[in-house]
């Protein structure tokens, strides 16, 4: 008889955001008519911008053409956009080849399929608190989990010097939840340390494009040794609004050898048997998210959750509570005052204030005491939301 996937079994339920869902429910259902801020969430609000659109458009127009319409493309991606990544790097001055550029449907969809690189018997590091995707896709993968915890002493950063074993290691920076970024000499130390175990980092940049302090990387292919140890996954989501027009890509540069086998030419042969590549109509609207205009559009847009951004963290400042994140991402990670769990806080500020935010807890155990608040929502919901948090909590 078929066995299914076991590994299904030991998933625990996604309850973070079901439970989330199920308190402000029952909350309306008490208090109906009430408006409650939402900044819990971790999807953007703002649209895509006009150079995108304008391409989205023009590429439904060459389906339309007989002379430009596209059938099947190459699966590891269009040329075009393929190319329009690695100048996108060169002018950060990272090299690389448009071959070690995969275009995919996201960062979620690569996180899981990029695990079939690798043997299942190879240990899973995952600093924690973490985006829980990487925990569930190496579960399902039947993989064993090393759980790396990190705390308020060290910033919520993980560092090698902790890590006793793990063949695999995700690292996100900035981070998801806690809005903490790894800088050069923390990145190199990773790089360092996986190359001396032959490990592989899984790198997931899903966040780069908040970076502003010029220090820190937003490639872990700026550091020295890393095109032997890393791949790094991407997304346009953040960046650039594709949340629901869903494209991302990734990069695996051919330096990256392990037991005689070329993970990118691995990669190439993946992705020919289990995808037919991403819309063509699609990657033209990633393209243009690479010209100098869309460029100008994004960043527009990026200033908007910035702004957000720094409301909070001038909030929290006022306030003298302890926080990550913020100046480099698009999520704040606060200390719960009055040492009150992450679910006690979240149950007060839905109560109390009408503000909807995330318990640390749900990222992982070491989350427990802290929380999350994202910087997605409207410039008037985020004033409003800080206004009340300060009229509560000062
Ligand atoms: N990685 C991190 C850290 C994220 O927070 C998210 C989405 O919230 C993703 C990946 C998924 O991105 P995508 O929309 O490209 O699947």
């Amino acid at each position: 008889m078929l066995t299914p996937n076991r590994h299904y079994a030991e998933l625990k339920d996604s309850y973070l955001f079901a439970r989330i869902a199920e308190k402000t429910k029952a909350y309306l259902a008490e208090h109906p008519g009430q408006r409650l801020l939402r900044m819990g969430i971790g999807d953007v609000s703002q649209p895509l911008c006009p150079a995108v659109i304008g391409a989205l458009h023009a590429a439904v127009e060459d389906q339309a053409v007989k002379e430009r319409f596209q059938g099947y493309l190459p699966e590891c991606g269009a040329p075009f956009l393929r190319e329009a990544v690695a100048r996108h790097y060169a002018a950060r001055g990272v090299a690389l080849s448009p071959e070690e550029v995969f275009v995919s449907s996201g960062a979620s969809d690569e996180l899981g399929h990029i695990l079939d690189l690798f043997d299942p018997s190879s240990p899973a590091l995952i600093p924690e608190p973490a985006y829980p995707a990487y925990v569930d896709a190496t579960v399902l993968a039947g993989r064993r989990i090393v759980h790396l915890p990190t705390g308020r002493d060290g910033g919520f950063l993980p560092s090698p010097a902790a890590a006793q074993e793990g063949d695999l290691i995700y690292l996100c920076s900035p981070n998801n939840p806690t809005g903490a970024v790894l800088n050069r000499q923390q990145l190199k130390a990773w790089v360092d340390w996986a190359n001396a175990r032959g490990a592989v980092i899984l790198f997931d940049a899903a966040y780069e494009a908040f970076i502003r302090d010029e220090a820190i990387p937003h490639s872990i292919f700026e550091i020295e040794g890393a095109r032997q140890c890393a791949i790094e996954i991407c997304s346009l989501s953040k960046t650039a609004g594709f949340t629901g027009t869903r494209l991302g890509y990734t990069v695996i540069p051919r330096e990256l050898q392990r037991s005689g086998m070329d993970l990118n030419a691995m990669w190439v042969r993946n992705r020919t048997t289990k995808s037919n590549g991403v819309s063509y109509i699609l990657q033209r609207g990633g393209e243009a998210v690479f010209t100098p205009e869309g460029q100008k559009q994004v960043r527009e847009t990026l200033a908007i959750y910035q702004g957000n951004a720094a409301v909070m963290a001038s909030t929290l400042d006022r306030l003298g509570i302890w926080y990550t994140g913020g100046r480099n991402a698009p999520y704040i990670w606060m200390e719960c005052p009055k040492g009150f769990t992450s679910w006690d806080f979240f149950d007060i500020l839905l109560h109390k204030v009408q503000v909807v935010g995330t318990p640390g807890e749900g990222f992982g155990a070491c989350g427990e005491g802290y929380f999350r608040f994202s910087a997605f929502g409207s410039p008037e919901d985020t004033r409003e939301a800080m206004a009340r948090l300060e009229e509560l909590l000062k």
